[in-house]
């Protein structure tokens, strides 16, 4: 069965359902998304118990506000870096810094709202270490990688098929950008590009963004003059 890849927007970001010989959940969207994620699950359709792994990118609140929510409703474990574990599971809502002039405006407004929006807590059942972690026990032939930048413990899932499902490694979503390309928001922008050249050499085709639709990795490429 070759490998099918679901969207499921959940407003402010989207979640992937990778669907191989077992089906893994990338992202938990913003807070309260459960109803709409449930029904974008009978559409496809897939029973919510067949999901063997929630894997959470990084542990924004747009990323992680119904991961509760979703790890109740389909029993599956949860995994996230060492490093975003706390803010997973104390729901800290940290935010990081916007690397150009519009998203330090757009910042601005993020730090306002942010603090008042309600993310419950989630149990981290499995710890990403440096190493990474391989999926096939899960059904999927990939693996999770390390790839700081945009938070610390930021993780991609990168497919053998060349998918890669890289959380807010990019975007490609206004107002967070006007198109594909490296985050507008990043803790550490060295890192960010340590980070894609790791993802390059390991071969990522396509490249899936938590804001905005998939695109091509030669656009990240030629941005790194790669
Ligand atoms: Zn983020
Ligand atoms: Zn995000």
């Amino acid at each position: 069965m070759s490998v099918r890849i679901y969207a499921i927007p959940l407003g402010s970001s989207q979640c992937y359902l990778i669907q191989d010989r077992g089906a893994i959940l990338v992202d938990a969207g913003p807070p309260k998304k459960l109803r709409r994620f449930a029904r974008a699950l009978s559409d496809i359709p897939i029973e919510p118990s067949r999901i063997r792994l929630i894997v959470i990118t990084h542990a924004h609140w747009d990323h992680i506000g119904s991961a509760k929510e979703i790890r109740d409703f389909t029993a599956a474990p949860l995994a996230a870096h060492q490093a975003e574990k706390r803010c997973v599971e104390e729901a800290l809502k940290p935010l990081p810094p916007g690397v150009t002039r519009w998203a330090r405006a757009v910042g601005r407004v993020m730090t306002v709202a942010v603090p008042l929006i309600r993310v419950h807590a989630a149990t981290v059942d499995l710890e990403i270490g440096p190493e990474g972690m391989a999926l096939d026990d899960f059904g999927v032939k990939g693996r999770i990688i390390h790839t700081p930048g945009h938070s610390s413990g930021s993780v991609s899932v990168l497919l053998d098929t060349g998918d890669a499902f890289v959380g807010d490694l990019a975007m490609n979503r206004f107002p967070l950008r006007l198109g594909p390309g490296f985050p507008a928001f990043a803790e550490d922008m060295v890192k960010v590009k340590e980070s894609w050249k790791v993802l390059l050499e390991r071969g990522v085709k396509r490249i899936y963004p938590g804001h905005g639709p998939p695109f091509m990795a030669d656009k990240i490429r030629r941005a790194m003059k790669f």
